[in-house]
């Protein structure tokens, strides 16, 4: 188990680095390709949380869940909005914000935050239920291209050169990797300490989905991004409905 959650780990770290290395070194935009994964991933989280961690966090550590939810949602808008000057998914083109070098260190640091707790989701989420841990992987997945090519066109914006970009984008992907590492390493001392993480995680989780993901969506001028957050909705309950039959 512990050599799975350390390979998709890894996975999910690659799509980042792979995500920013297309912007790094073709310098190119594939906008709509962004906009249909941010689409899909926020359509497949969303559904995810709502329907699944939300009720499973209930169901392990009752109401008190709900405070710990909001406090996973507080802890990434923290660390993304109030640390960081400007930040938000897709590309970045309002260079205005994040010239100074303090601006664009702590959107930096922002993102390494989001990123080490998209790692740490995979493992708390392995450890609560395996097959939960597998959905938890797939929308951190299809999200982690785009969240590549954010990174990259921040640090664009802000003025480094490809191999600096590279690098810092690099060193945000391998955050998701010591994540992993860390959510591995958080000793079950009991299930109810793992219940308390994995309300968090759903915090987190919600924040990306509706925070991070759906205002980008809604600002694109991609034909059907909308809609194609409905086929992630879609797509998250063939996944679940295909991994239960697999394993039943
Ligand atoms: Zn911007
Ligand atoms: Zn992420």
């Amino acid at each position: 188990m512990t050599t799975l959650i350390l390979t998709l780990g890894l996975v999910a770290t690659f799509a980042e680095v792979l995500g920013g290395s297309i912007i790094i070194f073709t310098r190119r935009w594939p906008q709509k390709f962004q906009d249909y994964m941010l689409a899909i991933s926020a359509g497949f989280i969303i559904a995810l949380v709502l329907t699944r961690l939300i009720p499973e966090s209930i169901n392990s550590i009752g109401e008190s869940s709900a405070v710990l939810i909001m406090l996973g949602y507080a802890t990434l808008h923290l660390f993304e909005h109030i640390f960081a000057p400007h930040f938000h998914f897709g590309e970045e083109t309002h260079t205005e914000h994040i010239v100074s070098k303090p601006a664009s260190i702590s959107i930096f640091f922002g993102l390494f935050v989001h990123a080490l707790f998209d790692g740490m989701a995979i493992s708390i989420g392995f450890k609560f239920n395996y097959v939960i841990g597998l959905l938890l992987f797939i929308g951190i997945f299809l999200h982690k291209f785009p969240e590549g090519m954010t990174v990259a066109s921040i640090l664009f914006a802000s003025g480094k050169g490809t191999k600096t970009s590279f690098l810092l984008a690099s060193l945000v992907g391998f955050a998701t990797f010591i994540g992993t590492l860390i959510g591995l390493l958080i000793p079950e001392i009991s299930s109810k300490i793992i219940g308390f993480l994995f309300a968090f995680i759903s915090g987190i989780g919600l924040y990306v989905g509706t925070t991070d993901l759906i205002p980008e969506i809604n600002n694109s001028k991609t034909k059907y991004a909308s809609l194609v957050v409905f086929l992630g909705m879609l797509l998250f309950y063939m996944t679940a409905d295909f991994i239960h039959k697999l394993i039943h």
